[in-house]
């Protein structure tokens, strides 16, 4: 059995319904029928969420109009997949889901109390809708199929808006996937939704489908991952940011892992960690190019040979907006000890991840993600030394093989860098990636100038 896991635009029309059961259809002839793990429609995660916060500033009209625009698009989409009557049943159902959504959003306007727990039942609703869609239409193609409610196979903790997988009672629950499958029937899902062991919704953050897609596949003893979306698979840098990026045929576990942690959105950070303990490869496919060959991520992948047939040492260039960088100087930090220690403390005391490091004998200088608990963290930091706070920089990552073992790389980069002001520097700490800081409006220049002087022949 394999996983397909289809993202927003792979389910944003009804045309995009009619290829996707075609993919399917063609899986199943190939093998044991999939698991199936969608994403809501393209756009209406963005307006589920935009309803809660209208809802919570009293606009609770325009909170109902977001989710009218959801009806509709969901409406347009069935109409053309479904006869009349298959057609009213369904809408029966999704209006049963709206109804539940809008009392919790009558709710948050009520109480002006919008809680991350809140904003989780709200999101959720998105995928509840597009798995039934999907399903219903399988299931009148003539395909025996299962649908299965996600919070009842992903069992989460109860860290609202980005949950993490409780994998004993999962891999309990996931045990009946490929039961299903062997038994003959496509099982389809939501990806993104979970629930805690009380039964209360939770997601596992933005963008957190294709996460799902790899917990379920892990649990469930899939062969393959298979991640399809709307570009040929993982690329030498985001398409919309270098125009003649390629698509990469081969990439480590550790280079998709480094690349979709610092900004590759094509997959969430974490879809790629349970897949290495297992060690299942992981596909990035174009649902809207089926033929193409996409971008196979397992533990051992093949060289990949430049136009003038040498091995390429740069795997691809990803960047992240919205960071935040603090630097902390302080004359105590001269041949003392323990003062790195004191400012790990800080962060871990606050619960925030820090991105990128680097220090010199008096200064330590950091980024962060979250800013979440950033005011806590200042006046934490302020014992420490002088601190100053930079917001609106970017990380920009070069990802590549055994950088420690080639010379010449940095010096390449930074040369390949004519104007652009680097703030930072991190490199060394992986074999697989050099990262630095840049101002937010230098970052796609520089992501092009890199992507020039690696890809261009
Ligand atoms: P889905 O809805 O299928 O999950 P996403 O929008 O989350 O799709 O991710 C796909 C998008 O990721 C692409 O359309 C592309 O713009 C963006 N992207 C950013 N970096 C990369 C990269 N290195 N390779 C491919 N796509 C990338
Ligand atoms: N629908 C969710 C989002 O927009 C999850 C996903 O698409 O992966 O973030
Ligand atoms: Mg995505």
């Amino acid at each position: 059995m394999i996983v397909m896991k289809f993202g927003g635009t792979s389910v944003g029309s009804k045309e995009r319904f009619e290829q996707v059961y075609g993919l399917i259809e063609r899986a199943r002839q190939r093998s044991a029928p999939p698991l199936v793990v969608v994403s809501a429609m393209s756009g209406v995660t963005n307006a589920l969420i935009e309803s809660a916060n209208l809802a919570v500033r009293r606009d609770l009209e325009g909170a109902l109009n977001q989710i009218e625009m959801v009806r509709n698009k969901h409406i347009d989409a069935v109409k053309g997949l479904l006869s009349k009557e298959k057609a009213d049943l369904l809408l029966a159902d999704l209006n049963g889901h709206l109804a539940e959504l809008e009392s919790v959003l009558r709710g948050i306007n009520y109480l002006g109390e919008l809680s991350k727990r809140s904003i989780d039942a709200v999101s959720s609703v998105g995928e509840l809708l597009s798995s039934r869609v999907l399903a219903e239409y399988a299931t009148a193609r003539g395909m025996q199929v299962t649908w299965l409610d996600a919070r009842k196979l992903v069992i989460t903790d109860d860290n609202f808006g980005k949950a993490n997988p409780d994998w004993k009672e999962i891999e309990k629950r996931a045990a009946q996937i490929a039961e299903l499958s062997k038994k003959g029937s496509t099982v389809i899902t939501q990806g993104f939704i979970g629930s805690t062991a009380d039964g209360v919704t939770t997601t596992l953050g933005r963008g957190g489908s294709d996460y799902s897609a790899s917990i379920l596949g892990v649990a469930a003893g899939a062969k393959c991952i298979e991640i399809w979306t709307d570009v040929d698979g993982m690329m030498t840098a985001d398409p919309r940011i270098v125009k003649n990026a390629l698509p990469i045929s081969e990439a480590s576990f550790q280079e998709a892992s480094e690349l979709a942690y610092f900004g590759a959105k094509v997959l969430h950070p974490l879809t790629i960690k349970p897949a290495v303990e297992k060690d299942i490869p992981v596909k990035v496919l174009n649902t809207m190019r089926p033929e193409s060959e996409g971008t196979l991520i397992q533990s051992k992948p093949s060289a990949v040979f430049g136009k003038d047939g040498k091995a390429r040492s740069v795997c691809a260039i990803a960047s992240k907006k919205n960071i935040t960088a603090l630097f902390i100087s302080s004359p105590r930090m001269l041949m003392a000890h323990g003062f790195l220690a004191k400012v790990f403390n800080v962060f871990d005391k606050n619960k925030t991840p820090i991105d990128l490091i680097a220090t010199s004998e008096v200064s330590v200088s950091l980024t962060v993600d979250s800013t979440e608990n950033l005011e806590a963290i200042r006046e934490d930091l302020k014992e420490l030394g002088e601190l100053q706070v930079l917001h609106n920089t970017a990380i920009v990552t070069v990802v590549g093989r055994q950088f420690r073992e080639r010379s010449g790389i940095a010096g390449e980069v930074f040369s390949a860098l004519k104007d652009v002001n680097i703030l930072v520097i991190s490199g060394g700490a992986s074999e697989i990636n050099l990262s630095f800081l840049v101002m937010a409006e230098d970052s796609d220049r520089a992501v092009q100038q890199l992507h020039a002087h690696f890809f261009d022949d």
